[in-house]
């Protein structure tokens, strides 16, 4: 049996199957990960936006909002990749995904999603409880103000997002590792797993007797303790996933 049929033949066995996604899923809606050549992260270093120079540097702030227009303006769509894990929802054979992306591409498509790292869909006030959308502050830059600040207080605004240096949520990091520990089959797409503490993910899968099946360009740091390994392409893949699910049914 070919590993995409094993993995389509735990998806169909359940009963809770799991997909966990990185960056590499979105790669094919046009946002790079952090190492697709001519993306915005070859021209600028992620690590240098730490929320800690987010705060004390108005320089930065105006830079991350010039990426974050940047990035919403690529006017991402879900692709073949994200819709294939929404139809497997659809049809029973996948409870929900956990993603580490922040560009809301597995809501669009339809799936149940944890976002460990928050969304670029939002922006915060660092300082009191004010909420807007990144279309609106992403206006606001549009119209001249580089570094736009909290229209309640005159806080420091910043997307949603968990920054470099900056604490996850460990109620969402609980619920990922209680989804991660109740499953039957984890389906990893798209990640080097190598950023904790979602790198973890697999092994607390592997821990509590569930299958890791991991799909990916490129071998990641968790593909020996894989159940299965497909290394290739996202969207053409899950596609294929789905179809072969479907294939079998009784
Ligand atoms: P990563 O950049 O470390 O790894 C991505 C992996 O996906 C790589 O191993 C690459 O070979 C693979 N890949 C790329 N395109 C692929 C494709 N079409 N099909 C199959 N595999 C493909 O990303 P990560 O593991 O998610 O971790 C890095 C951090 O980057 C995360 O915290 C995430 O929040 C952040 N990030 C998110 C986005 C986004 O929201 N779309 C984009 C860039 C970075």
């Amino acid at each position: 049996m070919s590993e995409l049929e094993l993995i389509a033949s735990w998806l169909r066995s359940g009963p809770r199957s799991i997909g966990f996604t990185g960056a590499g899923i979105s790669t094919e809606s046009g946002i790079p990960d952090y190492r697709s050549p001519g993306g915005v992260w070859t021209r600028y270093d992620p690590r240098e936006f730490t929320y800690q120079r987010y705060i004390a540097d108005p320089e930065v702030r105006k830079l991350s909002w010039q990426i974050r227009t940047e990035v919403v303006g690529l006017n991402p769509k879900p692709n073949a990749g994200h819709k294939a894990l929404a139809a497997l929802e659809a049809s029973g054979h996948l409870d929900a995904v956990i993603t580490q992306n922040i560009d809301g591409l597995h809501a669009d498509a339809g799936s149940t999603v944890l976002e460990i790292h928050g969304t670029m869909r939002d922006v915060v006030c660092i300082t009191c409880s004010f909420t807007c959308t990144m279309l609106d502050a992403l206006a606001r830059v549009e119209a001249g103000e580089a570094d736009p600040d909290c229209p309640d207080c005159g806080g420091i605004l910043k997307s949603a997002t968990i920054s470099f240096g900056q604490p996850l949520d460990q109620e969402v990091v609980h619920q990922a590792r209680q989804l991660a520990s109740d499953c039957s089959l984890l389906l990893v797409v798209g990640s080097s797993l190598v950023v904790h503490p979602a790198a973890g993910l697999p092994r607390v899968a592997k821990r509590a007797g569930a299958k890791v099946a991991i799909i990916n360009r490129e071998p990641t740091a968790a593909d020996h303790l894989a159940d299965a390994v497909i290394h290739a392409e996202a969207g053409e893949t899950l596609a294929a996933l789905v179809e072969a699910v479907d294939s079998n049914q009784p």
